[in-house]
Parts: structure tokens; C-alpha cells; sequence
């Protein structure tokens, strides 16, 4: 073992900018399968009761004290090895794993403990109700998503299947009427003359609020390439006073067939074309043109771009289409951001252009794809392909991410 690792540690120093990635890959792949090996190293110990022949009594304090585990890990421990590790009955007959696609992706290195556990969390909160079959293919899927997607979206992804799944299994007979939506929301003046919150939201306002406020709360750079400083909590913050000024405008507010006010952006063509040098904004602020290129992307931006001698040219023929038609198109086809695990609604959408129309990309809906300002941004950066299908839409990551680049599609909006 020891002289793998080294010539691991050598192969890492020896390697160049674009093999790294691999060895990281293979890395994270080996320590998984290893983790695989210590749940059934786990599993054993159990089977042969070493705990009550030690003095510790069960294998979670046991592998406590031997490892030095808080008493939470190493019970996790013993549970996944219970559920990832093959079943051995008291006649010796031995059955697959209780989560047998979900033991088989750790075991070839392909998901995470994190994936892991949102699998076991998810499968747990499956009610009674619902039959082995669906159970079986819950698994299956969950096991599946799990190689492409972080804990958090499969976390989405868990609650979308077990949503999906409710819908099929009876109704629970003795269930009482839910009582009417009461949030709470408590102010109290604080003795510095600020304002306290405390309080909840029903479960029903949650996602109008939280959209809501995490737009608003989006971070925004102090000046071009220096970040937002602003803490999460502070950017809420922020977030919620200037929700609460635009409620109060609201009636005067003005607005352009229902959107909000346009901003201008100016830069020359040639930018706009690579990319490259820097849009000036309605007041004198600069931008760097791949971030007017990105906001030109959406479907939403008139273009009126100057030639060499500030003359308008004439490049807005694809846009002179009804915005609001492709826009209704689009939300109907991917119904909300189309990213993989993204669960953003469509009010925090952009329209992205898969070819820019700078490049003689149509503003159409073979064109063009929703995203949330986040994925918007990330696409335009980081070399994801998107394929538009009849119907549907296909994302083929950058081989950093995925070296044989296998397409994604958002399963949150099937
Ligand atoms: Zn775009
Ligand atoms: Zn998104």
C-alpha cells in the first residue's frame, strides 16, 4: 500500500495541466471503492458479534473506540454497512444488498458517501404505502442520477421521486385536515434601534419568498473581477429592504409592457463579437464585454450595436421576432432553468442562445434554452455543450467534468 502511494505522489508531480484532472478522478475513485471495502470489513464485524466478544457490546461502539468516531459517524457506519453490504440470513443463504444499484456505484468508485447518504435518507422517507417495485426502481434511478449530480441537487432530485411517488400510493386514511397555512413573523425592536426577525413561513409560501429574495440576493461584484464581500446573511438582508422599496414604487413604478425598465448597454461590434475589451452602462459604468455578450445572450435584449463609426448596424433582424411567444415557448418546453439539477422557476430565467445571435444564432426555439442567471453564467464559461431536442434538451458536460462527456438532461422536469 505504501508503495502505491508513492508512486501515486510521484505520478502527481510528474504529470502535466491537462492529465491532473485524471489523477484526481482516479484518486477519488479508489477512495470511494476503499470505503466500499470498510463497509464490509463493518459488515463482518457485525456478522461475527467481535463487539460482544470485546466487552463493547455493539460493533457502533466498537468501531467508536477503535477509530476514535463520534458515536454519529460511526453508527452511520454500521447502517450503510447494513444496507451497501451483501445479507447473510441465519441459514447461511446469502441475499444482494438492500440498496444493491446504490452498493454497486460505491463499489465501482462512481458516487460519493455524500450521494450515499442522500440514497438512504430518500429511500427511508419512502412511505409504507408504496410497493417493492417502485421501491426497486427508485433505487435504481436515485443510484443512476447519483453519478452525475452533487448531494444537494440529488437531494432535489429525491424529493421530486418521492413526490412522484406519493402521488401513486394510497391516501393515508386517518390523516387530519392540514390546519390553514400560519406563518409567524415576529419584529422586535432592538435597544441599538434595530429591527429583529424571528418566524416561519408555511411550506406553501417557502418558494415565492426564497426565490424572491435569493434573486435579489444574488451576489454582485464591488467593481469587475473583485467579489461581492457580503456575507449569505447579509446579502438576505440587503435582499429584503429592497424588495420591500420596490413594493412600495410599486404603483409607480413604471414599466414597459410589463417588464422592467431597459438598460443600455453600449459597446462596439467587435466586442460584442469576441468578447473582448469593455461596454460602457446607462451611467457611465463599465462592463466587460464577455458580460455584455452573456446579457446579450437572452432573448430579452433589443441589440442596437455601433459599427466602427458609431453607425447603427443592422443586426437585430432574428430579434425583431415577439420576444413574449418565444419566451411563453420555451417556458413550456423546459419549465423552469433546464440545467441538470437546477430548480430555479422560470421568473429567474434567461434565455441563453446555444449560438450567439452575434454568430447567426435565431432567436428561436431550436436556439435557445432557459437558464437561471447562475447556469447562464456557468455555460458561458465552463465549455458545456447543449443539444436541443423536440421536447427536450440535453447538456454534455467538459470532459474536466466528465472525460467520456455522457449527455445530462434535468431530471427535476420530467
Ligand atoms: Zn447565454
Ligand atoms: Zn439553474
Amino acid at each position: 500500500m505504501v508503495v502505491c502511494l508513492d508512486q501515486w505522489r510521484a505520478a502527481i508531480v510528474g504529470c502535466d495541466d491537462t492529465g491532473l484532472p485524471d489523477q484526481i478522478r482516479d484518486i477519488e475513485a479508489v477512495s470511494r471503492m476503499l470505503h466500499a471495502v470498510m463497509l464490509e470489513a463493518v459488515a463482518e464485524v457485525e456478522f461475527r458479534n467481535i463487539a460482544a466478544s470485546t466487552g463493547f457490546g455493539t460493533t457502533k461502539r466498537l468501531l467508536a473506540g477503535m477509530l476514535q468516531l463520534s458515536a454519529t459517524e460511526a453508527g452511520t457506519r454500521v447502517a450503510r454497512a447494513t444496507q451497501l453490504t451483501a445479507r447473510r440470513t441465519l441459514s447461511g443463504e446469502v441475499l444482494p444488498p438492500a440498496l444493491p444499484n446504490t452498493a454497486a456505484a460505491l463499489g465501482a468508485g462512481e458516487i460519493g458517501v455524500g450521494q450515499v447518504r442522500v440514497i438512504a435518507e430518500t429511500m427511508s422517507a419512502i412511505p409504507a404505502s408504496v410497493g417493492v417495485e417502485q421501491r426497486e426502481a427508485a433505487e435504481a434511478d436515485l443510484a443512476r442520477y447519483a453519478r452525475s449530480f452533487t448531494p444537494t441537487s440529488l437531494q432535489k432530485i429525491g424529493r421530486h421521486i418521492l413526490a412522484h411517488l406519493d402521488q401513486d400510493g394510497p391516501q393515508p386514511r386517518e390523516e387530519p385536515e392540514p390546519a390553514a397555512a400560519a406563518g409567524e413573523l415576529r419584529l422586535r425592536e432592538r435597544r441599538d434601534g434595530r429591527l429583529g426577525l424571528e418566524g416561519f413561513l408555511e411550506a406553501e409560501h417557502s418558494g415565492a419568498f426564497r426565490s424572491l429574495i435569493e434573486q435579489f440576493a444574488a451576489p454582485r461584484p464591488a467593481a469587475e473581477g473583485i467579489p461581492d464581500a457580503r456575507t449569505t446573511a447579509q446579502r438576505n438582508a440587503d435582499a429584503l429592504v429592497e424588495v420591500c422599496g420596490l413594493a412600495r414604487a410599486a404603483q409607480d413604478c413604471p414599466t414597459t409592457g410589463g417588464e422592467p425598465p431597459h438598460l443600455t448597454v453600449t459597446l462596439g461590434w467587435e466586442a460584442l463579437r469576441t468578447g473582448l475589451g469593455a461596454a460602457t452602462l446607462d451611467y457611465g459604468t463599465h462592463l466587460s464585454a464577455s458580460a455584455a455578450r452573456r446579457w446579450a445572450c437572452d432573448a430579452k435584449v433589443i441589440p442596437a450595436v455601433l459599427g466602427g463609426g458609431s453607425e447603427p448596424l443592422d443586426v437585430g433582424r432574428a430579434m425583431r421576432t415577439v420576444p413574449l411567444s418565444l419566451r411563453r415557448a420555451l417556458v413550456a418546453r423546459d419549465r423552469g432553468c433546464a440545467f441538470p439539477g437546477c430548480d430555479r422557476p422560470p421568473g429567474l430565467c434567461q434565455a441563453h442562445h446555444c449560438r450567439h445571435w452575434v454568430d447567426g444564432g435565431d432567436t428561436s426555439v431550436d436556439n435557445c434554452v432557459l437558464l437561471c442567471e447562475t447556469h447562464h453564467r456557468h455555460v458561458h464559461c465552463t465549455g458545456w455543450e447543449i443539444l436541443i431536442h423536440p421536447g427536450y434538451v440535453e447538456f454534455i458536460p467538459p470532459t474536466i467534468i466528465d472525460p467520456d462527456r455522457r449527455p445530462l438532461h434535468n431530471p427535476l422536469r420530467c
